[in-house]
């Protein structure tokens, strides 16, 4: 095997994985029917949404009365134009289908995830008053040694399945520039603070493509400093970076302990 057939292996095992298996839905095993996504309707219909009032800068569900300028948990966000919006919130079976893409190698459930984007996608579009055929769909890259192992970045997996419905173009503007620590476990001001200068991009606007507004995508926001870098990189480069949509989102801020909360 050479170097690169190693490295498309986990992608092909992940895709042979999906076709493999008898058609039955990764939440609650019941059959579905053949060719259809690995997630029943019911499952579906019942996954958990994210309560409004929402805060109108990232989406997150307020919990403290409307400010102007977002809510607690975006207050620290550096762009002052940076929204976000999400389909779940990430607690239930909404956290188990992001699980079941990125771990258990469930490609298939890119094209439905994908799918829901497209109103929270809209919702960003319109308030910025670009249509989606003007907007390129622009994946938060993961880092290339993760994207060997997994096969497959997850995040493009989703703008795939988005540009189905939304008509736009995916485009992978953005790199990890280095590996960094894992955040998942660091404190809020630490995932603050590790992320910015993660990403570069070689791509800058105006070189032979006449669109300029890219709209990020991901499978989950927790706090938004990832999307405030890679915005960042993107407004460096002269793109004008419009939003992120994501599947999942997490957050913790105002978060009540226990799973009785309205908004996990
Ligand atoms: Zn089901
Ligand atoms: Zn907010």
């Amino acid at each position: 095997m050479s170097p690169t057939d190693v490295q498309a292996f986990p992608r092909l095992a992940a895709r042979a994985f999906d076709l493999l298996l008898p058609p039955s839905c990764v939440l609650c095993s019941c059959t579905v029917e053949a060719g259809m996504a690995p997630v029943c309707a019911p499952c579906w219909h019942r996954l958990p949404r994210i309560l409004p009032p929402r805060c109108h800068r990232c989406g997150a569900t307020r919990l403290t009365p409307a400010e102007n300028n977002g809510c607690a948990a975006c207050a620290a966000w550096p762009l002052e134009s940076m929204r976000a919006e999400a389909v779940c919130p990430m607690k239930g079976n909404a956290a188990r289908l992001v699980r079941e893409l990125k771990y258990a190698g469930w490609t298939a459930l890119a094209v439905p995830m994908g799918r829901a984007l497209s109103d929270p996608a809209q919702n960003l579009l319109r308030r910025a008053g670009v249509p989606a055929d003007e907007v390129l769909l622009a994946p938060v890259p993961i880092t290339p040694a993760r994207r060997r192992e997994r096969g497959f970045n997850q995040a493009r997996l989703l703008a795939d399945g988005l540009s189905h419905v939304l008509d736009a173009r995916v485009t992978e503007l953005l790199e990890r520039r280095i590996a960094r620590r894992s955040q998942a476990h660091l404190p809020r001001r630490d995932r603050l603070a590790n992320a910015p200068g993660s990403f570069r991009t070689s791509v800058r606007a105006g070189g032979g493509e006449h669109r300029r507004s890219v709209l990020l995508v991901d499978d989950v926001v927790t706090t938004g400093a990832t999307a405030a870098a890679c915005a960042a990189t993107l407004t460096e480069a002269g793109w004008q970076p419009i939003g992120l949509v994501s599947f999942a989102r997490a957050w913790r801020t105002f978060e009540p302990s226990g799973d009785s909360s309205p908004h996990m």
